[in-house]
């Protein structure tokens, strides 16, 4: 299967790896061709293409699942190899035999060493002879449950249950005492049945403390093996990676020598080629030490994590892929290879922190990136994160000649970016970073379920946020959030002395215009005064502060961004309350200055509650004023195309019964 000169690549996968594979076949020379489902006819990868090939529908096993139609496509560009990416058909050997079958190169492992690595109890096995330290547990085939129970009490509690054919945490139960074995076997079982079609176990001892450390590695067709060191992915929600590091924190020259060893020896043991990440999980209770390493499993791909050690190596591990592929020597030995400083990658995905993190979906009406990071994605603003595939939004990497600098470079990326329209974890991972624990190198994989009282949302904007927001809402014109600067000259001009309401969360600010441009804002007790200072979306100057922000109106959501926080106010109509305030008992008033637009009842009139009374329109958008009571109208105060002052009569009802229509 060595393939020569690989000219033209079909690329089997979306988003921002898809993006990425891309980017290096392009510096290399090598054409490109995308495949896409119906729901990716418009994506970024599809748009970075030399050429691109549909699929299929949305769902993934309509589409990138299909091994035929990605073989088909491959035949029909006359690509000469294929490079998966990760997730998909990346560890699937029947795709691999396909791709020998039709003579296209597949750019990663053969099929046997996917096949034996896929399987965590056969890997397992597989490293125990090779003399590479697995965690104590059993991993044989007999799955009898009173059988299983004896090697966890044997193992000794608490254990961790895991389906061999599992992945993405699926099927895996931690166990703290024997009366709980019998019901977490059946409910992992069930778990992996369903979602492997394999409910065969492992049982594991229970590292307490425990911290992912991975060592990447990389083989040719000669039988070299190399490793480009650590990264340390301990940072983990649901037992998957957050953000993740190289190199780990307290790594000593000891340690590093014994699990590089050690990962090259796993890679032998299977004739390893091309790029592969093995797994260890580390007691780091006492530090990090040279016997208090184990063999969790191999991942036969490009990890999603790889940005960080090609930050700290300054290797493009796209192209040793293509070197190896090619049949090729790997592009370094062992002595050649170094780590320069320290790097760190953050995954921003659409979900919700604060909902146990599910994923979440939207249209990315903005999508605002720091430069200052390296900046992986699939996605541009405008595209929508769909149901159908991961909600990772993007990988934003950074580096530094030193850890501290390395983090705050991250914070600061984090921080200076900004994204609406869907729900994500941007500000979460920006709050990881101002973790105490975190900022110490003290990690492990319960770092994040330990700490999020501290990580969570801050539950009520202060009174300075607020304010910002009734500034925001009451700007003169709709600028789309990023737009030029405001002119807030003219309105302030027309409404100079005016008393504005606005209604954020259900809680009344009143706003007092003063002749600076600014207002003078109370919202509850507090009080204070706001301006705006320089052009466009930014600086709000509370109380002589000057607080950044960034924010996206959306509908009634008024999404606000300040440091490292964000929140979410719901602006109400102000038409429902004049319902309420303005249009108690028997008088209906402006709940805000603005243009009355419509007078729809004359003196006279009798009206039924909630009837449609007049048409204001203020802050461009017309608000409708509705009758408090059935009633009939005794006298209208105002003409259409007047312009009131918040609190002005417009009209006022005498008690009256109800008309039938
Ligand atoms: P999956 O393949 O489902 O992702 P892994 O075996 O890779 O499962 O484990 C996922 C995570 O679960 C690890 O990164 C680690 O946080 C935790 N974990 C796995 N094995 C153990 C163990 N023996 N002790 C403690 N934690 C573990």
């Amino acid at each position: 299967m060595t393939a020569g000169r690989i000219r033209k690549v079909l690329v089997a996968n979306r988003g921002e790896i898809a993006c990425r594979v891309m980017r290096t076949l392009g510096n290399l020379g090598i054409r490109s061709v995308a495949v896409y489902s119906d729901a990716d006819r418009d994506a970024l990868h599809v748009g970075q293409s030399d050429e691109a090939v549909h699929l299929g529908a949305a769902p993934a096993a309509e589409s990138y699942l299909r091994i035929d139609r990605v073989i088909a496509a491959a035949k029909a560009t006359g690509v000469d190899a294929i490079h998966p990416g990760y997730g998909f058909l990346s560890e699937n050997p029947a795709f691999v035999r396909a791709c020998a079958d039709a003579g296209i190169t597949f750019i990663g492992p053969d099929a046997d060493a996917i096949e034996v690595l896929g399987r965590k109890d056969a890997a397992k096995q597989l490293m125990e002879q090779a003399g590479v330290p697995v965690v104590p547990g059993y991993h044989g085939g007999n799955q009898d449950a009173s059988f299983l129970a004896g090697e966890a009490d044997a193992v000794g509690y608490p254990v961790l249950i895991k389906a061999r054919a599992g992945g993405g945490g699926k099927g895996m139960r931690l166990v703290e005492r024997p009366e709980d074995f019998p019901e977490a076997l059946e409910s992992a079982r069930r778990e992996a049945q369903a979602g492997f079609g394999d409910d065969q176990v492992l049982i594991e001892k229970f590292i307490s403390s425990p911290r992912h450390i991975e060592i990447q590695v990389f083989g040719d067709r000669s039988g070299n093996v190399v490793h480009l060191f650590e990264r340390d992915c301990s940072v983990q929600r649901r037992h998957q990676k957050v953000i993740e590091e190289a190199p780990a924190p307290g790594m000593t020259d000891a340690m590093r020598q014994a699990m590089g060893a050690a990962a090259v020896q796993a890679a032998k043991a299977v004739g390893y080629v091309g790029a592969g990440t093995v797994e260890f999980i580390v007691d780091g209770s006492g530090g990090l030490r040279p016997d208090r390493f184990w063999f969790m499993e191999m991942n036969t791909r490009l990890q999603v994590e790889h940005p960080v050690t090609e930050a700290v190596t300054g290797q493009d591990l796209v192209a040793w892929q293509i070197a190896v592929a090619e049949g090729g020597p790997l592009p370094m030995t062992q002595d050649q290879l170094g780590i320069q400083g320290h790097a760190f990658e953050a995954r921003l995905y659409a979900e919700d922190t604060g909902r146990d993190f599910l994923p979440s979906t939207g249209t990315l009406a903005v999508l605002d990136l720091d430069g200052t990071a390296r900046v992986d994605t699939g996605v541009r603003q405008g595209d929508r994160i769909t149901p159908w595939y991961d909600p990772m939004i993007a990988k934003l990497i950074v580096h530094g000649p030193d850890r501290m600098t390395a983090l705050g470079r991250l914070q600061a990326a984090l921080e200076g970016s900004f994204v609406a329209g869907c729900t994500t974890n941007l500000r979460f991972l920006a709050r990881l970073c101002a973790l105490e624990r975190f900022r110490a190198g003290d990690v492990e994989t319960g770092l994040i379920a330990r700490e999020s009282e501290a990580l969570a949302v801050a539950a009520a904007p202060p009174p300075e946020i607020v304010a910002a927001a009734a500034m925001i809402v009451s700007r003169p014109a709709k600028t789309g959030g990023r737009t030029g600067p405001w002119d807030h000259a003219g309105y302030w001009r027309a409404w100079g002395g005016a008393e504005l309401a606005v209604s954020l969360d259900g809680q009344e600010v009143r706003l007092a215009m003063r002749a600076d441009g600014g207002a003078d804002v109370r919202a509850g007790g507090w009080e204070g005064h706001c301006r705006w200072t320089g052009p466009g979306d930014g600086c709000l100057v509370v109380n002589g502060c000057v607080t950044e922000l960034r924010h996206h109106l959306d509908g009634h959501e008024l999404l606000v961004a300040s440091g490292g926080n964000e929140w979410v106010l719901t602006v109400d109509d102000p038409g429902a309350m004049a319902e309420e305030g303005g249009g108690r008992g028997d008088r209906v008033t402006a709940p805000m200055p603005g243009l009355v637009t419509r007078i729809a009842v004359e003196a006279g009139e009798a009206v039924g509650e909630k009837q449609l009374l007049a048409v204001m329109e203020a802050m461009k958008m017309e608000h409708a004023m509705r009758a408090p009571r059935d009633g009939v109208i005794s006298r209208v105060h105002v003409r259409q195309g007047d312009q009131v002052e918040s609190g002005t009569l417009l009209l006022e009802l005498e008690p009256g019964t109800q008309t039938e229509p």
